[in-house]
């Protein structure tokens, strides 16, 4: 299958969004930018067209999608109910970076939700993203349209990448703006509870309707603290490597001194075994490290600018011959806290107390 790129950014781009919705509707798959990743699309109400989905990316089939609808319209007939705090939430946050869980109606088929009773939504906050989906007609389930396992998309040349020849369409609205995918909700709780860290923090949500509680996986270090047990984490998706690049990746904590400390007596150890050696980093820490590979992904000032950094940079080093990264952690409960849960996961939770180690 040849796979077309089409700019959406452009005045004239309502016959692209026609044909896209038309794809959609025939059960297809299109890829399509969000302002926190770009997404793989298909009919969120065909269970045949959703597998597609986990065909494309190579996603396990208990991983669910994500719906998105374009309008509140759309929420009711896909789900049970809708909890008084959830609307007040939508009212507060959507459009924007925030999925709610919601007990699933008869209407959403298990092949979207992974076999779940609950169905996860949201309303984009993109302009090409809404467009897409009114040109649809149905809402679309769409994960990130990443192959499973390796970093989200932020640009359509990422999604190109990984989706070549699979898919027949790819919408390309520039790179994205935030970077890194929605907080997730689960409404069905009471007190509602955090899935998945993103954007919209639990300070944010807690403002709109009160205490909000957050999922053990959320603020795990390390696997072990998930216990081996019968713990399962509420977003499927939790569980498995994410976001990982192909090269060994490592994580380093504790004070800004001992981490750099750390992770230079780490390169030269690697180096001496002849490994190419990368390094992700800050601004503020950029000048103490010295290689060909050393990356800053922004300033610890502007957590916004790391977010939106954080896949790029991982996928960048793909296309280069380093063989170790080793990063500096990032700490906080907003934000910090949402690109720490991305980049632990990418490191296979290989997380080195820099503390312990000097
Ligand atoms: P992705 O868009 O690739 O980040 O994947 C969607 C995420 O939403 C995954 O981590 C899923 O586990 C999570 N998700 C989707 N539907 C549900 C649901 N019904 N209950 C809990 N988590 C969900
Ligand atoms: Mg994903």
């Amino acid at each position: 299958m040849e796979t077309e790129i089409k700019n959406i950014t452009a005045q004239n781009s309502k016959e692209i969004f026609c044909m896209a919705g038309e794809l959609i509707r025939k059960g297809e798959l299109v890829a399509f930018p969000t302002e926190t990743v770009y997404g793989l699309g298909a009919n969120a109400l065909d269970g045949e067209a959703a597998a597609k989905i986990y065909a494309a990316k190579g996603r396990p089939s208990d991983n669910p999608l994500i719906a998105h609808i374009a309008d509140m319209e759309a929420l009711e007939p896909l789900v049970k109910q809708i909890p008084s705090k959830a609307k007040q939430l939508a009212e507060r946050f959507w459009p924007g970076p925030l999925t709610m869980i919601f007990e699933k109606s008869e209407l959403v088929p298990y092949g979207t939700t992974g076999g779940l009773d609950t169905v996860a939504v949201r309303m984009p906050n993109h302009p090409g993203a809404l467009e897409f989906l009114r040109a649809c007609h149905v809402p679309v389930a769409a994960p990130s349209a990443n192959t499973s396992g390796r970093p989200s998309p932020t640009t359509a040349q990422h999604v190109l990448q990984d989706m070549n020849g699979k898919i027949p369409l790819i919408l390309d609205g520039g790179k994205v703006g935030i970077g890194i995918e929605s907080t997730i909700v689960d409404m069905t709780a009471e007190p509602p509870m955090i899935l998945r860290p993103g954007y919209i923090t639990k300070e944010m949500l807690e403002e709109v309707v009160g205490a909000v509680a957050v999922d053990k996986v959320v603020v795990a270090k390390s696997v072990s603290e998930l216990g081996t047990g019968d713990y399962q984490p509420k977003a499927p998706g939790m569980k498995y490597r994410h976001y990982a690049p192909k090269a060994e990746f490592m994580m380093y904590e504790g004070s800004r001194e001992n981490v750099i400390a750390a992770i230079r007596k780490r390169q030269q150890e690697e180096q001496a075994q002849g490994k190419k050696t990368g390094i992700i980093c800050t601004d503020e820490s950029k000048n103490r490290y010295q290689g060909v590979h050393v990356v800053s992904i922004g300033s610890r000032e502007q957590e916004e600018t790391i977010a939106a950094n954080l896949y790029s940079v991982l996928r960048d080093f793909d296309d280069t011959d380093v063989e170790v990264i080793l990063g500096e952690s990032f700490y906080g409960d907003g934000l910090g806290q949402a690109i720490m849960n991305r980049l632990i996961k990418a490191a296979g939770y290989k997380l080195i107390n820099a503390d312990e180690k000097i």
